[in-house]
């Protein structure tokens, strides 16, 4: 980062900051300019952060040159990451789709929608046990009752499993029986959930937070790479805006800039995005055209039934439907060449 001291800055602020870098083990590099002093600080890689520094008398502003993120940045990693769930790897313009119910309420609702997502030719199944629901008073999922269900449709389908974490507790449980954790929206930045993902051997699906900027959405899952776990896929659904049309806004937008800042696979989740059934194909496709690895999709046998989501849940066939509108686009864009990455 590049500390700017104010044009009327004394020698001995100057001094005072350098001595501040250097307590930090950083060195100072100093660049006397006719106008300004800029104080450069380079380190060893680590990041650092500008808060030390912005309070000290003759600073006038820190730039810096890296991002904070420094795991999840594509300056650190240039190549796209390949995340595995199950035998398939997410990233790289994967297309590999999740379908399921939001939540697991009983073993018929389950395997009937197992086995309509492998159908379908989906290549993994979602299912909250633990639902992190906005009211108290709704359906808050089977527990561990719903992770053995989940078990035995993953033995059933062939089909990996999905599921979501909502307390740094359970995640030895939830990884006992699922192959990827789901952090949600609600809990993107419950940081010690996101530590106790990072020191999981599980890959993690991480949805950004409804009010998260994509910077926030980084920082997050650069908490679970910095505990040692690499196998982070980061899930665009929807985020709050003036719009009351639909039940979030989907952020395409998100997906290239997601692809420029890191090596991270994205997803769209379209569900959540709209909350309404009937606009989740349209959006499950522009998010594969944008360049996203990837789809979460809630699928329920009988929607108006469900115990929770059911207004954005797909029935079996419309969720076959989809998973074939999904790879016509993507068979669209390998034979043209197009690269999920946006071209720099
Ligand atoms: C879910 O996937 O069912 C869910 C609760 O999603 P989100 O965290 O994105 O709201
Ligand atoms: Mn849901």
């Amino acid at each position: 980062m590049m500390i700017i001291m104010r044009t009327s800055a004394t020698k001995a602020e100057v001094e005072h900051v350098i001595a501040r870098v250097k307590s930090f083990e950083l060195d100072a590099h100093l660049s006397d300019g006719a106008e300004r002093t800029v104080i450069g600080v380079v380190g060893d890689g680590r990041p650092v952060d500008k808060n030390l520094f912005i309070r000290l008398p003759g600073v006038d502003n820190i730039l810096p040159i890296s991002k904070p993120y420094k795991l999840a940045s594509r300056e650190f990693y240039p190549q796209d990451s390949l995340v595995p769930i199950g035998d398939h790897l997410v990233g790289n313009g994967s297309r590999i789709i999740i379908g399921g119910p939001c939540a697991v309420e009983s073993r018929e609702q389950l395997l009937e929608s197992a086995k309509a997502v492998k159908d379908a030719g989906a290549h993994a199944l979602r299912g909250g046990a633990f639902k992190p629901r906005t009211s108290p008073y709704s359906f808050q999922g089977l527990g561990e009752e719903g992770l053995k269900l989940l078990a035995e449709a993953r033995e059933l389908t062939g089909l990996p499993i999905v599921t979501e974490i909502i307390s740094p507790e359970l995640v030895p449980l939830v990884a006992e029986y699922a192959d990827v954790l789901q952090i949600g929206a609600r809990n993107m930045q419950n940081y010690s959930l996101l530590k106790a993902a990072g020191l999981s051997k599980r890959t993690v699906l991480l949805k950004r937070g409804m009010s998260a900027t994509i910077n926030d959405f980084l920082m997050a899952a650069e908490y679970i790479l910095s505990k040692g776990n690499q196998n982070v896929i980061l899930c665009e659904r929807g985020i709050r805006t003036f719009e009351t049309a639909t039940r979030n806004t989907t952020d395409i937008n998100a997906i290239p800039v997601l692809k420029l800042l890191t090596h991270l696979p994205i997803m769209l989740d379209p569900s959540h995005s709209t909350g309404d059934w009937r606009l989740v194909s349209a959006l499950a496709r522009s998010g594969i055209a944008a360049g996203a690895d990837g789809l979460v999709i809630e699928v329920h046998p009988d929607p108006a039934n469900a115990l929770s989501d059911g207004a954005q849940s797909l029935k079996p066939k419309r969720f076959a439907e989809l998973v074939n509108q999904a790879n016509a686009i993507a068979d669209v864009l390998k034979a043209a060449n197009i690269s999920s990455t946006p071209v720099q």
